[in-house]
């Protein structure tokens, strides 16, 4: 075992093992877990209630999980020093222990050179020197800018795909007349395309030199020369890979089809290569199982065999609009990374926001699943913002490690819970006669509601 410099490691509990390919889960499995910044520890707090309360009553006993706390963001520089935000003790335990959870973090976005993490304010130098103290919310917690923990933790861990289920909960407010046709999951690939990082500032000598090669030795033409300059890689083995587990996915979870999304109309040799790979992968791995878009018109007639997963493909853009109109004929799609950002957070938008959205990062043997919106720093400490899409990220959390009942409780008890009408201000704000309750109380409220429900069948 790795030796960890602040983590505690339970003694209760036992490791996850991945092996040949499958995920080897105990009855105590040990999760690494942390809180994030501004509104996580609120949220964190109401999730747990709900997931032990979900696996006590889902095994009885038999089953439950020790969790073991990481640091990242504001508590990693509380506990290791003022400018670690991503410890490598965090990047060891969730290799380690294989499927971890997480808050959301603050990540600086702007020109500035320090943030607040309490309060996510951006700010540079006060009389020339490193602020002690925020302008705006007085913590001593303000470090140097760093690059987003979510993108260093992805890639270091190399969670390559970002998942992303995306469907509607029964009286959940929402801008679509029919949400209840939408149930798609996005698979993002998460390591390259125009996300890898390689960019040059205007005016460099970097930019110069990059210019001066495209336009002089490769022949290219590019509208103005003080441009910043950007690289989108996209690769085979990403491709491969990302499209391989969203068809795997489809297979094991019995849906109908895989959508590979891509703007190959335009960028032929990335956008157009992810199509062309991901076709290669679905016939040379999966030649059974599925059915091209293609060969189902020209082959079959039209008609799907029972059983098979369809493949087809769909330009970025035009899987927007689909979407909206037609989002029943859609279940699984594969997009690269950019297009995917954009499209998650449209999808989840129709149900009704990031509120209930959740998420996760995985790769071969390592999961990470996390609440996909930000810190929403103007609520933090106020107990009060909806903590629904940590909570069905340990939904899809407990599913991947296999305690599908101790999900379906969760979902049944998330259900009851919206249809009483006993909601977080988000919700309640847009529906009529419903009572606002506080992040923990409605994390209680769904625990509750569980312990009326059947334990479902299979246990
Ligand atoms: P945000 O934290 O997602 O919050 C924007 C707004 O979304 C909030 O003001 C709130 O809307 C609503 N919201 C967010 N979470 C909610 C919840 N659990 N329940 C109800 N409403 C919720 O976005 P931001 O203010 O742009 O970003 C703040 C910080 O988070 C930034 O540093 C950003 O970089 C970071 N961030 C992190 C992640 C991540 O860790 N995965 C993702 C995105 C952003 P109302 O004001 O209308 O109530």
């Amino acid at each position: 075992m790795a030796k960890f410099q602040k983590i505690s490691v339970p003694k209760d509990g036992q490791k996850i093992e991945y092996k040949n390919g499958k995920l080897v889960v105990p009855d105590n499995p040990i999760i690494p877990y942390f809180e994030g910044d501004g509104t996580g520890p609120d949220i964190w707090r109401a999730s747990q209630i709900v997931f032990d309360a979900a696996v006590a009553k889902a095994y009885g006993g038999k089953r439950k999980i020790a969790w073991m706390q990481t640091y990242a963001g504001l508590t990693a520089l509380q506990n290791y020093d003022k400018d670690t935000v991503l410890p490598q003790d965090t990047l060891d335990a969730i290799t380690e222990f294989k499927v971890a959870i997480k808050g959301p973090l603050t990540t600086p976005a702007g020109g500035f050179k320090y943030v607040c993490l309490v309060c996510a304010a951006e700010q540079n130098e006060l009389d020339g020197k490193r602020p002690d103290k925020c302008v705006k919310c007085s913590s001593e917690w303000v470090t140097p800018r760093f690059r987003s923990v979510n993108v260093g933790l992805r890639q270091k861990l190399d969670l390559y795909a970002c998942v992303r289920p995306v469907r509607w909960f029964k009286g959940v407010p929402c801008p679509v007349k029919q949400p209840e046709k939408f149930n798609i999951v996005i698979f993002r690939e998460n390591t390259e395309d125009v996300y890898s990082g390689i960019e040059f500032e205007q005016g460099t000598p970097e930019a110069k030199r990059v210019y001066d090669f495209l336009t002089k030795e490769m022949g290219k033409k590019i509208p103005f020369p003080d441009s910043g300059i950007g690289i989108k890689p996209i690769s085979i083995t990403g491709t491969k890979r990302l499209v391989r587990m969203a068809i795997k996915y489809a297979i094991d979870h019995k849906k109908p089809s895989v959508t590979i999304v891509h703007k190959g109309n335009i960028q032929k040799f990335t956008e157009g290569a992810f199509r062309d790979w991901g076709y290669e992968v679905a016939k040379a791995e999966f030649r059974n199982q599925i059915v091209t878009e293609q060969e189902l018109w020209d082959d079959l007639g039209g008609k799907m065999p029972a059983g098979k997963v369809l493949i087809k493909d769909r330009i970025a853009d035009q899987t927007f609009q689909q979407m909206l109109l037609r989002p029943d004929e859609y279940s699984v799609l594969a997009t690269p990374n950019l297009n995917g950002d954009y499209l998650s957070d449209a999808a989840v938008a129709q149900v009704g926001g990031l509120g209930i959205g959740p998420g996760a990062n995985i790769g071969d043997g390592i999961a990470v699943f996390e609440a996909t919106h930000g810190t929403a720093p103007k609520y933090t400490g106020k107990d009060q913002v909806n903590p629904g899409s940590l909570i069905l990220s340990g939904v899809m959390m407990l599913e991947h490690m296999g305690w599908q009942e101790a999900a379906d409780l969760i979902i049944g008890g998330l259900e009851t819970t919206i249809g009483q009408k006993t909601v977080t201000y988000d919700l309640e704000r847009q529906m009529e006669g419903a009572k606002k309750v506080k992040c923990s109380e409605f994390g209680k409220a769904i625990a509750a509601n569980m312990q009326s429900a059947k334990v479902p069948a299979g246990v």
